[in-house]
Formats: C-alpha cells, sequence, structure tokens
C-alpha cells in the first residue's frame, strides 16, 4: 500500500499519507524536512483531447480514450471528464460508447473517469459566442437525442453544456437535471432573462466564463454578468494565462466565491506537445508556443487552450490574490463537489487520489513527482 510523505496544500503540515483498499486510511504528521507538496488528484471537467489523442475524431476508439487517461494521469488530473463537443449524433454516441468501453476494459479509467461532458450541440451561432464549433451540427436541444447518448454511453453523461436562449432548452435544462445531469450555460447569446430562466430550471454550472463570447457587447446588463450575479451558478474558468486575463479571474472568482469558482484545462490533443505549428483537421494551421498559447497561425485568435490543468492552477497561484491553497480547491474539491463524487480531498476515507509535486520557485512551475489513482501508483515523475 502506497505511502507518501510531503506537505499538505491546505496547511503546509509535512505529513506521512497511508493509503488502504483505495481510500486514504492514515494521514499522520511526521518531522521531515521535504520539498514535495501533497495534494489531492486534480478534478478536470473539461479535456477535449491531451498529448495528441483527441476524443473529438470520427474514428474514436477505446484505446484514445484510456491512452488520453493515462496521459493525464502523468500531469496529476486523476478525474476527468472526456468532453465531446459539437457533432453529427453518429459521432457523438460512438464517442460516447468509446469512453464507456474504455471503462469496461480498465478499473482505474473507470475510476477516472466519473462521466462525460458534451458541449454542444445546443449552443448559440452567432460568431463569438459559437467558438470553435461546428456550426453545420448545430441543432435546438432535443431530449430524444439525450436519451438514446445515454442508451449508446450506457448512462455516462453527466455534464452538458447548452445556450438557454435556445428554444426547448427549459424543458431540456429542468428534464436532464430531474436525470442527475449538470446543465450548464455555455456558448451562449442570452439575454439576462434566458439565464435566471435556466437558473430556475436547473442549470448549475456557467461553463468557461468569460469565453465563448462575444468579443464586444453591451457593457451592462449581459450574460457575463447575470451568471455571475446567480448563486446558483457555479463557473469554470480557463485559467491558463491566455483565455482570461488575471484582473478578469481574480473579480469573477470574487463573485461567485471559492466554494463556486472551477478550473478547467479545456485542452485539445496539442496540449502537453513541443512547441511548433500543426495542421488541425478543422481549424486549419496553428501555432503552439512555449507558454501554452494555441493561436490560429499568423493571427491573434486563440485556437484553444493547451495547458495541463496543473499548469492553470500554478498561474492562478502565481499571477493572482487568490493563491495556492485556494487554486487547488478549485481543481479538486469544488468540481468533485458539483458531480456529487466523494474526492478532491485529503482526508481519512476519502478516495487514494493524490498528486505529489514540486514548487520551482523561479517560475512558479509546478511539477509533478508522483500520481496515485485509488491507492495505485500510475506515475513517478523522471521514471
Ligand atoms: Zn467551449
Amino acid at each position: 500500500m502506497p505511502e507518501l510523505t510531503g506537505r499538505l496544500v491546505d496547511t503546509g503540515r509535512p505529513v506521512r499519507l497511508r493509503i488502504e483498499d483505495g481510500v486514504i486510511a492514515e494521514i499522520a504528521a511526521t518531522t521531515s524536512d521535504i520539498d514535495l507538496w501533497l495534494a489531492p488528484g486534480l478534478v478536470d471537467l473539461q479535456v477535449n483531447g491531451y498529448a495528441g489523442h483527441d476524443l473529438n475524431t470520427d474514428d474514436i476508439d477505446a484505446g484514445v480514450v484510456g491512452d488520453l487517461v493515462r496521459s493525464l494521469w502523468a500531469a496529476g488530473v486523476t478525474t476527468v471528464c472526456p468532453t465531446i463537443v459539437t457533432g453529427t449524433e453518429q459521432r457523438i454516441t460512438r464517442a460516447l460508447r468509446a469512453v464507456a468501453e474504455a471503462r469496461a476494459a480498465d478499473p482505474l479509467v473507470h475510476h477516472s473517469i466519473p462521466c462525460v461532458h458534451v458541449e454542444g450541440p445546443h449552443i448559440a451561432d452567432a460568431d463569438g459566442p459559437r467558438g470553435a464549433h461546428d456550426i453545420a451540427h448545430l441543432r435546438p436541444p432535443d431530449v430524444a437525442e439525450f436519451h438514446r447518448w445515454q442508451d449508446a454511453g450506457a448512462g455516462l453523461v453527466g455534464i452538458v453544456t447548452l445556450a438557454p436562449e435556445r428554444p426547448g432548452a427549459l424543458e431540456y435544462i429542468a428534464e436532464i437535471s430531474r436525470a442527475g445531469v449538470v446543465a450548464a450555460i455555455g456558448h451562449t447569446a442570452a439575454e439576462p432573462g434566458d439565464v435566471a430562466a435556466a437558473v430556475d430550471a436547473g442549470a448549475r454550472l456557467s461553463t468557461h466564463l468569460g469565453n465563448g463570447a462575444h468579443l464586444n457587447m453591451r457593457r451592462h446588463p449581459n450574460y457575463i454578468w447575470e451568471q455571475l450575479a446567480h448563486d446558483r451558478l457555479a463557473a469554470s474558468f480557463i485559467a491558463d494565462g491566455h483565455h482570461l486575463a488575471a484582473s478578469v479571474l481574480t473579480v469573477m472568482v470574487r463573485a461567485k466565491g471559492v466554494e463556486r469558482s472551477i478550473l478547467i484545462s479545456d485542452t485539445t490533443e496539442l496540449a502537453g506537445m513541443p512547441p511548433g505549428r500543426y495542421e488541425t483537421p478543422v481549424g486549419g494551421p496553428v501555432e503552439l508556443s512555449a507558454d501554452g498559447r494555441l493561436a490560429l497561425a499568423g493571427s491573434q485568435l486563440l485556437a484553444g487552450a493547451a495547458r495541463p490543468l496543473l499548469d492553470c492552477v500554478a498561474w492562478t497561484a502565481r499571477h493572482t490574490e487568490i493563491g495556492l491553497r485556494a487554486a487547488v480547491r478549485m481543481a479538486t474539491a469544488n468540481p468533485a463537489r458539483l458531480l456529487g463524487i466523494p474526492r478532491g480531498e485529503l482526508r481519512v476515507g476519502a478516495a487514494g487520489d493524490v498528486v505529489a509535486f514540486r514548487v520551482d520557485s523561479a517560475t512558479g512551475r509546478l511539477d509533478v513527482d508522483t500520481t496515485v489513482v485509488r491507492g495505485v501508483v500510475v506515475h513517478r515523475g523522471g521514471a
């Protein structure tokens, strides 16, 4: 049974942590002087791909899903919601089946994927709110299609991001909420009243608030203020240093409160790859820079996100007043609570999902040393 020694991010206290039967069995104070930090394994609610593994291709299969999850373990992520974006119903159900097969094939992959996030296809068609989603496959919310997704993926869909101004959205939100699925507002051009109605119908999350939005909009009221004001909405943020300015993230987290704030990576398959120019099937040529900025080649327009969640935690800790402790909560306990799963905290009885990392004091980088999933060491740094 693995034992880890390090300082708890929450308290700074050095401890020896023992895991038994997949859960944390003991956390004991120790006097050893150690430069490792211990945090719960990260929980990422939005991952489209990573390290060359892409969930949104037409030929997605279980092997890609398993490889994706394993490559995320090396980045300190122990819980992930594979994210399937706008596409034909056939591609969405194929991806859901692939995730279900990958879970059935490996108990640790099963543990690491509590559910799937479907982002789209019921989103706004306007430029800006639509983001990079394929306009040809947008369609209004359809409860019957949702049930076909659940049939295809053994009930795996746990989050659906949609635009609440779409006809039928409120009934859809109410229906999936009754089924225990998180209805999330995103890629929207909603009027303030649409946001309020969505919250009343059961919506619980704003997806990457501040992105997937118009470049220019009425200063107030608008759908960003409206979502910030609703206490029943948690909000996810892409804190990669490119999608939100530090001041914007700071103010949004203050408006939501730390406990309702969630960090996500929203990474594409190019995350974790060397810097350079890449050809993408949908977006054409893109440029990945050393600081994780992914832009359309020769343009200022972002072409997706490319920094894993631990980098987002590091960026938040270094560039805002939020601090490392709160930033870690926003990437662990808070998303776990939204999903209703007993993870994201280091306490006796919680899931044995742990990441041990070092802080590079010069750059603020967080480097994964060891990752443990349900008591099994799945990654050791340098090895
Ligand atoms: Zn998005």
